[in-house]
């Protein structure tokens, strides 16, 4: 039978790594809604709405209407990659610059209820593995296993450092492990939906295993 699996935790610890394998072991589809909010954080910056300095909070509202985002599946990487109104915005989501504005920008309701809704409607025939923040809470409150990962702050550093690199960009580990600490943060003390453990989750800490051992891990528990 079909299920619904919540991943959530902070930045970095695995989520999406394990959500990955999952979806592809299932047959399910995997959603990365962190990419959603990245995207919406890229239009903003595109339009020139929010620098480091600056947030026309009011301004991106008012634009919402025109910020589609939705997913496409690529058959070679295995996963559905985001677009913004037709355009693939994978690349461009996961540069310093996105991460270190996409907390601001997932802290507006409008943002939030307008992503939200198409996560509920993605996840509406079950048989999907959705990664992010609030899924197990607000999203999916009803999933039959919730994941809420965790991992020691270099294991997450470590990680997200390998990942920017293969991106191409030339950073520091002291900048990553800035963003992470200041993304957990404000994910977490956010009004709307902050970043909490479901009551229900089953909390995975993530630092000191390898993704095979996880993976098998969380897969006792689908299969439970
Ligand atoms: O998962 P990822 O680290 O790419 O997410 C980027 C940011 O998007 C998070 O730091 C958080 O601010 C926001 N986010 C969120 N709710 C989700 C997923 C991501 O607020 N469900």
């Amino acid at each position: 039978k079909d299920i619904t699996i919540a991943i959530d935790g902070f930045s970095s610890t695995g989520k999406s790594t394990i959500a990955k394998l999952l979806a592809k072991a299932l047959g399910y589809v995997y959603v990365d809604s962190g990419a959603m909010y990245r995207a919406i954080t890229f239009f903003a910056m595109k339009k020139g709405l929010i620098t480091t300095e600056y947030f026309d909070r009011e301004a991106l509202i008012s634009a919402l209407p025109n910020a589609h985002v939705s997913f496409k599946f690529n058959s070679d990487l295995g996963f559905a990659e985001v677009y913004l109104n037709d355009e693939n915005i994978e690349k461009n989501i996961r540069t310093l610059e996105v991460s270190n504005l996409v907390s601001i920008v997932a802290a507006v309701p409008e943002v939030r209820a307008q992503l939200v809704k198409i996560q509920k409607a993605i996840g509406k025939h079950k048989a999907v593995v959705m990664d992010g923040r609030d899924i197990g809470t607000v999203v999916f409150p009803d999933a039959e296993l919730k994941i809420f990962m965790t991992a020691s702050a270099e294991t997450r550093a470590l990680r997200r450092y390998n990942e920017i690199k293969n991106n191409g960009e030339d950073i520091t580990l002291e900048a990553i492990l800035e963003n992470v600490q200041k993304r957990d943060h404000l994910d977490s003390t956010r009004k709307d939906s902050p970043l909490l453990k479901a009551e229900d989750a089953i909390e995975v800490d993530n630092s000191n295993v390898t993704i095979e051992e996880q993976f098998q891990n969380i897969l006792k528990l689908v299969n439970s």
